[in-house]
């Protein structure tokens, strides 16, 4: 029998799935990602993840989703978070090992290609995913093609400029939906509530106070109502650029789903005439998304 391979490359871990032809994941890699190395040694780095997570099967096709920016050739370019593997053609070299063609994608785009293979996008053709985490990923697809700009990039929506928060931006502007709407944007909104001297918020600690906003905590209540906000005026943005059919919410704060979504969906509806209402719903792949969305986009080119 012969398995699929999806390969997750993130700035911290790195993630490899193998699934079978129904796209059931039947094993699973994780592995701290080398911030150094050489070209060959990163090569190597990901060859032994994937050769683990086959085990004893055939690699049919194998597929990689990585973080940041992929240059119209394929070569990963993101300095700040895969130094290593920056200007590394991970995909050919790959390709060269295996026999097989070794497509790769952004990891927000790998992660909606999941989503809409198996996961909440399911049967949609119009499909926008958020991925609310450290920062914000924006990914596009229509009709099963990412949407691009000329350069081959996909959306970079994370530096939308938004009217409610004034904090700097590694970017170089102030007032970006990632700096409010990530998780981490989250995390310092209930830091900044506690005041200066209160501790330093964990997501373990977030998810708690997300159960209490649910339940209707007041205090809880108050920083998710304005969390939903936040994501709302970013989102209200593309919903009037892409109007999709349906919108994915992943990432770590899209668990919160529950806890900011009334205050997410008060602020849209307050919004009239410039989109259509699409289904707005969490991630059900949530951390494996990327990996299954690689695996299957790596199937797609067999
Ligand atoms: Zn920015």
């Amino acid at each position: 029998m012969s398995v699929q391979l999806g390969v997750d490359l993130g700035g911290t871990g790195t993630r490899v799935v193998a699934i079978d032809r129904n796209t059931s994941v039947l094993n699973e890699e994780t592995a701290a990602t080398p911030a150094a190395g050489s070209p060959a040694q990163v090569v190597a780095f990901l060859r032994e993840l994937v050769d683990t997570a086959a085990g004893s099967q055939v690699i049919g096709s194998l597929g990689i989703g990585a973080s940041g920016p992929i240059d119209n050739a394929g070569v990963i370019q993101n300095p700040a978070t895969l130094p290593a593997f920056t200007g590394v053609d991970v995909a050919k070299e790959l390709s060269a090992l295996y026999g097989i063609p070794v497509p790769i994608e952004n990891d927000a785009v790998a992660a909606c290609i999941g989503e809409a293979a198996v996961g909440a996008a399911r049967g949609y053709s119009g499909v926008l995913m958020v991925t609310l985490g450290t920062g914000v990923g924006v990914s596009m697809l229509r009709s099963g093609e990412p949407v691009r700009g000329a350069d081959g990039q996909h959306p970079e929506a994370g530096h939308l400029s938004i009217a409610d928060v004034d904090a700097p931006c590694y970017c170089g502007r102030s007032a970006c939906w990632e700096i409010a709407a990530s998780r981490s944007g989250l995390q310092s909104l209930v830091e900044g509530l506690q005041g200066s001297n209160g501790p330093k918020i964990t997501v373990e600690a977030l998810l708690a106070i997300g159960r209490d906003a649910s339940a209707g905590e007041p205090e809880a209540r108050t920083v998710f109502d304005a969390y939903g906000k936040r994501v709302a005026a970013g989102l209200a943005d593309l919903l009037t650029i892409y109007h999709p059919e349906i919108v994915v919410l992943g990432g770590s704060a899209a668990q919160l789903f529950d806890a900011f979504s009334p205050s997410l969906f008060a602020s849209l509806q307050g919004i009239v005439d410039c989109f259509p209402s699409p289904v707005i719903v969490p991630s059900t792949l949530g951390d494996l998304g990327g990996a299954i969305g690689a695996a299957v986009l790596g199937r797609s080119t067999r």
